[in-house]
């Protein structure tokens, strides 16, 4: 992780190294966060945010669901967003825009507890090595995803990645590079960190969300061009042997974008190759991400210019 000059912390910038809480925050006991990912890519107009204000809208809904109640306006928070990219100068990179239950006492009840609210962006290559999955492939792991009326799967929270490092720990253990949940009723549901899209019959097929996703927002992404493509898209249970039937499987992330999986359980996936739906939805994606073909679905915010440092 490459440490940036600034995050933003509670209405102010703070340098990197002083952007810290205290041990007996909420947070830290109680898993309580809610938080968000996303990327900014370079273009020849200067660095654009992908699909910020969809980015604050999750944020604000996880929040609704832990009743949370964010001391700041999602305008606000898309402005700390583009500022913290700015006065880092950073032209592409991540950015991790986290609300918390922070300082007052400890036990389980929150009430009183500050809901605390960081930025951080960093810059961040490509999440999944394309080397490492094509020779080590993926896994179905043995941890379920989270069942439903336990823990809400549509809120991006900070607890529901105990769940995400069971998965992805036991993959790397096991070999692989990425582990695939099934959902407690035993239907595809996703990976540690991505949703999940199978290519059968010219059709686009991935888990909806009674499977316990989370609705991505690279999701209704590829959902959009491949509508657009002709392409006929179904949400529905995925029984967990069409994943090796499939013509195709790929990830889709904010961190991970848009990965082809060619080897599920050692069991090679279509031609072992990345296919040509995989391929046309990710040159896509690329080529309006990073601004190489027009923006014709408003996905991208440019990032203006930082001026003014109040630190
Ligand atoms: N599922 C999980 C569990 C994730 O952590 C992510 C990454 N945010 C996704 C799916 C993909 O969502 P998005 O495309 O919005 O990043």
């Amino acid at each position: 992780m490459t440490p940036t000059d600034y995050i933003w912390m509670n209405g102010r910038f703070v340098k990197w190294d002083d952007a810290t809480i205290h041990v007996c925050s909420h947070v830290v006991h109680y898993g309580s966060s809610v938080f968000e990912g996303m990327r900014v890519y370079k273009t020849n107009n200067g660095p654009a945010a992908f699909r910020l204000k969809e980015h604050t809208k999750r944020l604000f809904d996880s929040a609704r669901i832990y009743r949370m109640d964010i001391p700041f306006t999602p305008d606000q928070i898309n402005q700390a967003i583009l500022d913290t990219v700015g006065i880092n100068g950073l032209d592409e990179c991540y950015v991790r825009p986290i609300a918390f239950r922070g300082f007052h006492r400890l036990g389980v009840d929150p009430t009183g507890c500050p809901i605390d609210v960081a930025v951080a962006a960093w810059p961040w290559g490509k999440y999944l090595s394309e080397e490492e999955m094509q020779r080590k492939g993926v896994c179905v792991s043995s941890w379920h995803r989270i069942a439903p009326n336990t823990m809400p799967a549509m809120a991006k929270a900070g607890a529901n990645y105990m769940n995400s490092q069971l998965i992805k720990l036991e993959a790397i253990a096991h070999g692989y590079v990425e582990g695939i949940a099934l959902d407690v009723f035993g239907h595809v549901s996703e990976g540690s960190g991505e949703n999940l899209f199978l290519v059968r019959k010219k059709a686009l097929i991935t888990p909806d969300f009674s499977a316990s996703i989370l609705p991505g927002i690279t999701r209704s992404s590829v959902i959009q061009m491949a509508e657009d493509m002709g392409l006929k898209v179904i949400e529905q249970n995925v029984p967990r042997e069409a994943l090796y039937l499939a013509e195709e499987v790929f990830f889709t992330g904010s961190a991970v974008e848009i990965e082809p999986i060619t080897k599920i359980d050692g069991i090679v996936i279509g031609d072992g190759r990345p296919g040509p739906i995989t391929t046309k939805l990710r040159t896509e994606f690329f080529d309006i991400v990073r601004g190489k073909a027009r923006d014709r679905y408003g996905w991208l915010t440019p990032v203006p210019a930082y001026k003014e440092v109040t630190v």
